[in-house]
């Protein structure tokens, strides 16, 4: 049983453990907004620096039309345009955890249901 005091924090951390999503599928699941979102990413990974056992995972924006990679952006919003071919057909970049170490690859044993 998961405690009702979860902060939404540890649960974007359940949620994102083992998987991949956006800050759009983590909004939807967490009933916030995206900015919300995005600002809690942001201690995520401050967190996730100093942990051990588990390594933030970014898979960059790319652009559908010219495949071209976001690579060095830093921000975690996802871009609006593509600074190639002009395009706004971006996929947004998606965000997950992954545990490091200690044998276990998989984390779903304690999932919440
Ligand atoms: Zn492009």
């Amino acid at each position: 049983m998961l405690t009702p005091e979860r902060t939404p924090r540890q649960r974007i951390i359940d949620l994102m453990t083992g998987t991949r999503l956006s800050s759009y599928q983590l909004a939807q699941m967490l009933g916030i907004c995206e900015r919300q979102v995005e600002e809690h990413l942001t201690h995520v990974v401050q967190t996730l620096a100093r942990a051990r056992t588990k390594k933030f995972i970014l898979d960059p924006a790319f652009c559908h039309d010219c495949d071209f990679v976001f690579r060095d952006r830093r921000r975690l919003t996802s871009p609006s345009r593509c600074p190639h071919c002009r395009s706004e057909s971006i996929a947004a970049p998606r965000y997950g955890i992954d545990s490091v170490g200690s044998g276990t690859s998989r984390v779903d044993s304690n999932a919440s249901r």
